[in-house]
């Protein structure tokens, strides 16, 4: 739990742009880009600019910016004219987070099941 760029995390360096990245929209708190592998026809991750490990920590640390992410995510669903999509924050690797940067996945553009995988 920080708020610190983090020198060796991946989308540390999606923000600051010392890694290529699909960005579909960014704004003073957040970028949001594509997924390099993605499980749908819409498949962009939200992110916040300043790092914390997972949605939780964000939101008790940068409470303002977990509203912006949620919002984000939004946009990214009306830029796609999603009717429905879902929004996901993997947390922990048992739940298959990965990349220990907050982010919220955001689906869309098929059918999807529930329970999920
Ligand atoms: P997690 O598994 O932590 O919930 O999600 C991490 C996501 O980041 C995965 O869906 C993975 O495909 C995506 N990802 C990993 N590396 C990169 C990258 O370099 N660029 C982009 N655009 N996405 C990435
Ligand atoms: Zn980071």
């Amino acid at each position: 739990m920080t708020g610190e760029p983090q020198p060796d995390c991946l989308f540390c360096k999606i923000v600051e742009g010392h890694i290529p990245a699909t960005i579909v929209r960014e704004t003073d708190t957040t970028v949001a880009f594509r997924d390099i592998n993605p499980q749908a026809p819409t498949h962009v991750l939200v992110i916040p600019k300043v790092h914390y490990e997972n949605a939780a920590a964000l939101a008790a640390g940068a409470p303002q910016a977990a509203a912006d992410v949620l919002q984000e995510a939004q946009a990214v669903a009306d830029e796609d004219k999603l009717d429905s999509y879902r929004i996901v924050f993997n947390t922990g690797a048992g739940a298959g987070q990965t990349v220990w940067h907050a982010h919220a996945h955001v689906l869309g553009g098929r059918g999807m099941e529930w329970p999920p995988g």
